[in-house]
């Protein structure tokens, strides 16, 4: 693994000295005070390649806020139970409005536009816990696994703090829960969703536990999670829904599917090769992490690195 340590450390290197003359770092999330406490001026980045070999620089190692990073995993976990029925409940297009919306579903009869906007990420979550009876135990485990951290876990503050100012996702179930497309009482529900959005990672253990879909769906024991072709529909919806109304400007910078996440964290795959995560908890208007996309952008400009 020497070889590639030439090639990807001395890139991170350059970034994130690049990161720390640019300023202008955005502003934490502030509708819950643990996020809205989290310093702008913190980034990390790292690069897992396919066999779990790990570079890293900054804060790489720093456990941080996954957030809605975690829709991905909930879908693949999903999608790997019960395949195409999940496309009866959700749909795979770009919203083009912010990632807590409720616009859209009063028109398309309470299916939500894709699965990483709140409410399909909701839908999700519902599914995997009837399939499971524990979405989030479901989902920690996975990410325990795959990056190899044990010590991996839900942050209750987090979770009991989403609770208590989790009117939006609230209104955003029963109102699905109306359509029939939730199936859990919504109460338990919120619980699972608020679970799995607090789980605390760092760039090291999110940059591994995506590692699945650079490997076309194996996971990193050998263990095949998803067909080659679930895990190219995964990074299909990451590229086009991953950033939310951002999500075209995303895909021209960075040219990589991504997930981002309000508490300042994205990851992004080179199907192929390797994955990535970085964070800086600053955000855009639209909630993605300010030096986080243009680290991203940095990275695929200097290596050559996208899908395109
Ligand atoms: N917990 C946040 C919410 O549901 C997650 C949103 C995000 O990371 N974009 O509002």
């Amino acid at each position: 693994s020497q070889p590639s340590s030439l090639t990807f450390q001395p890139v991170l290197e350059r970034i994130a000295t690049e990161i720390a003359q640019t300023p202008g770092r955005g502003r934490p999330a502030d509708y819950i005070p643990a996020l809205a406490a989290c310093d702008p001026r913190r980034f990390g980045m790292a690069v897992a390649e396919l066999d779990g070999t790990v570079y890293g620089v900054g804060d790489w190692r720093q456990p941080f806020s996954t957030q809605s990073i975690t829709k991905v995993f909930t879908l693949a976990l999903d999608l790997a139970r019960e395949g195409d029925a999940l496309w009866e409940h959700v749909g795979r297009e770009p919203s083009g409005n912010p990632f807590n919306s409720l616009v859209q579903l009063e028109y398309e009869n309470g299916i939500p536009r894709n699965p990483f906007i709140n409410a399909g990420a909701l839908v999700v979550t519902d599914r995997l816990q009837t399939r499971t009876g524990d979405a989030a135990g479901t989902l920690l485990e996975f990410l325990r696994a795959e990056s190899g951290n044990e010590r991996l876990a839900f942050d209750r503050d987090i979770a009991a703090s989403e609770t208590a100012n989790g009117d939006r996702n609230a209104a955003l179930a029963h109102f699905m829960a109306s359509y029939g497309n939730i199936d859990n009482p919504v109460p338990v529900l919120l619980d699972q969703y608020f679970l799995q959005c607090s789980i605390a990672a760092s760039c090291a253990d999110l940059a591994l536990a995506t590692g699945f879909l650079a490997r076309h769906g194996i996971r990193a024991d050998g263990g095949r999670l998803l067909s080659r072709s679930q895990a190219k529909q995964i990074n299909a919806i990451m590229l086009t829904c991953g950033t939310y109304d951002a999500a075209g400007d995303f895909a021209y910078r960075v040219g990589l599917p991504g997930k981002s996440g309000v508490g300042g964290g994205i990851i992004a795959v080179v199907p192929g090769r390797c994955t990535l995560c970085v964070w800086s908890p600053g955000l855009d208007d639209r909630g993605n992490s300010v030096a986080g996309v243009a680290a991203l952008d940095r990275f695929t400009t200097l290596t050559g690195l996208s899908v395109f």
